[in-house]
């Protein structure tokens, strides 16, 4: 009977690929491919391994290697394109390919027995839908405006790649350009016998199902699917094995979908694609978004990266030339307008309990004309430290560098960085003052005052603690678009995407500390942040909502800054202006876009051991073009009784960058140490 050696990369942090034997238990059993999955021996455990080779058996001895105790012919391979794409990401983040690879299939893949994947297989064929020759005529669709079919035409007339950046106001209907822009895509390689699919991407999952629905009720004969780290594990795998073989047309997902394997795919689209929730921030710390464009580029097919506020990174690349810009200048709906965006003066207006005069008399007008309000305040919680005013003791978590967050509902106080929890304590545990005092507002405050001075309005908070429980996010923002809530008060889990109808005040509380950040992305981060929420305003046509006469829906942003050239940007809805000095001076500063970076963090029970460690990887070998920074403590230097640093590499030169980057981990990994390290390419928290 044949066999053959094949070469397998597992989940291990171990950038080697193994060679295991493969000997056939019948006649006809197929030999396994590149892209099969395994089951492999690995030390005393089996693990599920992927083929990415066979080998000329003359090269290894067989002898001496372990066989393979089972393929997983039931499911078709991975791609050469799919393998090639977790190689590069591999490369690019400076991981091996294992860890790339085998986590980003469904855990339903990733066991040792298949009753799963079988049982997930049957339903997956047995859901294939009949299939159409026409799509869905009958199916209502808005005439686009000149503006958004100008961007579709674009879209459709490129040949082979693309990246496309849709460069669109909130609410200009870049939704639409979307469907269009699919529906047109799989119409076309239906008319040239091609399958196709279509990959769309959102940044936040609660706006997943919002776009799930537009996107099923435009292509009722489609197969969508969703792909998301809240789904349940066996709808995840039924997902995934839906794309992989190549029966969902659609598929709708966050960062995690970029990795999904999809054999036929022909449009990449990036709604919000400034978005930082596109980076992933453990593991694989990649950005779905680049990863995105390069698997297009390695596709030869479109993307399209849709925002109101785009990334440094997606100015630059229009201005030379690499992205294509398509601009929505205008809201789409019928006469709906852009809110008029006002900042309030808080050293003349002065606000007492976080709101002045002026954002309370606005939210008493939306009240009294049935209209609904948002207010957005990004920080979560009732007030982010308790003190005491008797001997000036503060909420200090003891095992982080940062306080301990009241909770007043939940009656506790908690740290964010590590989740202790604790009681509040009845009276200070230094002085024994019992009449501790909140300092600063989060949304529960605001929640408990607004429920004071409106007694008669619906308030719906929404945050990541009012959300905890599975639908509990849905629910709470279907009560908002049914006209159940008044005033909307939230995080920025709020700000994003969602179409809400009936809003016509935005209200902004405090948004001036991310002013004085250290971060150079803070202000990117605030403007596009602001420029969401201000967009949630407005949206429908005027006459739906507004009383006669009435006037158009505004934006009020309290600062003590009012004259602060971001917030002036922010008035006239300059986002053009913003970006070009902000570019500007990322180009004098020498940061990204203009200049690439890596971060090296060290963690240890001793900061000292962590700061060592970073100072003897910054000796271990010569650098040319890239600098490194001296290493220091990260702001937030304790979490859990860890302390932690961090070493910042840049260079001009992406290729330098990365050519350090290579054989420096290399050294790096061999290197004895009992400091926990690991390396980040582009960083965004820095
Ligand atoms: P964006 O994603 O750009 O913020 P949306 O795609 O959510 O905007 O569209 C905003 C609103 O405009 C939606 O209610 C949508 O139905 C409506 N809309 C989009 N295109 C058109 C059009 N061509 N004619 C009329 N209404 C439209
Ligand atoms: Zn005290
Ligand atoms: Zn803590």
């Amino acid at each position: 009977m044949s066999s053959q050696v094949l070469s397998v990369v597992l989940d291990a942090p171990l950038d080697t690929a193994f060679d295991y034997l493969w000997v056939a238990r019948s006649e006809t059993e197929l030999a396994p491919q590149p892209g099969q999955l395994v089951l492999a021996p690995f030390g005393r455990r089996q693990t599920i391994g992927l083929v990415i080779a066979v080998k000329d058996s003359s090269e290894v001895e067989p002898g001496k290697l372990r066989e393979l105790l089972q393929v997983r012919g039931q499911m078709p391979p991975l791609s050469d394109d799919w393998i090639a794409l977790c190689r590069f990401a591999a490369e690019y983040y400076q991981r091996p390919l294992g860890e790339v690879a085998l986590p980003s299939l469904p855990k339903g893949l990733r066991t040792e027995s298949t009753v799963a994947l079988d049982r997930a297989l049957k339903k997956v064929a047995q859901a294939q839908p009949q299939p159409t020759t026409t799509p869905e005529t009958s199916v209502q669709r808005p005439q686009l405006n000149p503006e958004q079919q100008t961007a579709v035409d674009a879209i459709l007339n490129t040949e082979g790649y693309q990246a496309h950046l849709l460069f669109g106001v909130t609410g200009s209907g870049k939704t639409e350009v979307y469907l269009h822009a699919t529906e047109r895509v799989l119409q076309r390689e239906r008319d040239a016998d091609r399958r196709a699919q279509v990959l769309i991407m959102v940044p936040e999952i609660n706006l997943t199902p919002q776009l799930e629905a537009s996107v099923r009720a435009r292509f009722p004969a489609l197969q969508v699917v969703s792909l998301h780290s809240q789904l349940a594990e066996g709808e995840r795998l039924r997902h995934w094995l839906a794309a992989h073989i190549g029966s969902a047309d659609i598929v709708l997902g966050t960062r995690l979908a970029v990795l999904s394997s999809m054999p036929h795919l022909k449009m990449i689209i990036i709604d919000e694609e400034h978005d930082p929730s596109y980076k992933q921030q453990e593991g694989l710390r990649y950005s779905a978004r680049d990863l995105a464009v390069w698997r297009a580029h390695q596709q030869q097919i479109p993307v399209v990266l849709g925002s109101a506020t785009p990334s440094a990174e997606s100015w630059l690349h229009v201005s030379t030339g690499r992205y294509q810009r398509l601009t929505l200048t205008q809201r789409a709906a019928k006469n709906a307008q852009l809110p008029k965006v006002r900042v309030i003066d808080t050293e003349i207006n002065k606000a007492v309990d976080g709101f002045s005069p002026l954002l309370l008399a606005a939210l008493k007008l939306r009240l009294e004309r049935g209209e609904q309000s948002l207010l957005f305040l990004n920080r979560r919680g009732y007030a982010p430290v308790m003190h005491c005013d008797a001997c000036g003791w503060i909420s200090n978590c003891r095992r982080c560098t940062a306080f301990m967050v009241l909770h007043k509902p939940e009656r506790r106080l908690r740290c964010h960085h590590c989740s202790l929890e604790l009681r509040i304590p009845s009276a200070c545990p230094t002085c024994g003052n019992v009449d501790l005092q909140p300092l600063g507002r989060g949304t529960q405050r605001v929640e408990e005052y607004l429920q004071q001075a409106f007694p008669q309005a619906r308030v719906m908070r929404i945050d990541a603690d009012s959300t905890r429980r599975k639908g509990s996010a849905q629910a709470a923002f279907d009560a908002v678009h049914r006209g159940d809530v008044d005033i909307l008060l939230g995080t920025q889990m709020v700000a994003k995407g969602h179409d809400f109808q009936r809003l016509t005040l935005v209200g902004v509380i405090n948004p001036d500390t991310a002013l004085f950040s250290q971060d150079y992305l803070a202000g990117e981060r605030l403007f596009a942040q602001l420029m969401q929420v201000a967009g949630r305003a407005g949206r429908a046509a005027q006459a739906d909502v507004n009383h006669d006469g009435a006037s158009q829906s505004e934006v009020l942003i309290q600062t003590r800054y009012p004259q602060h050239p971001l917030y002036q940007a922010l008035l006239a809805h300059d986002y053009k202006g913003f970006a070009d000095t902000m570019l500007a001076e990322r180009r004098s500063a020498n940061l990204p876009p203009y200049s690439f970076q890596a971060l090296l963090r060290a963690e240890a029970k001793n900061l000292q051991l962590a700061l060592d460690f970073l100072a003897q990887a910054r000796t271990l070998m010569p650098h040319p073009g890239v600098s490194i920074n001296d290493p220091v403590p990260m702001t937030i230097t304790r979490v859990a009784g860890i302390e932690r640093a961090q070493l910042l590499l840049e260079s001009t030169s992406r290729a330098q960058l990365q050519a350090f980057l290579r054989p420096w981990m290399r050294a790096l990994r061999s290197l004895k140490t009992r400091v926990n390290w690991m390396l980040e390419v582009d960083p965004i928290d820095i």
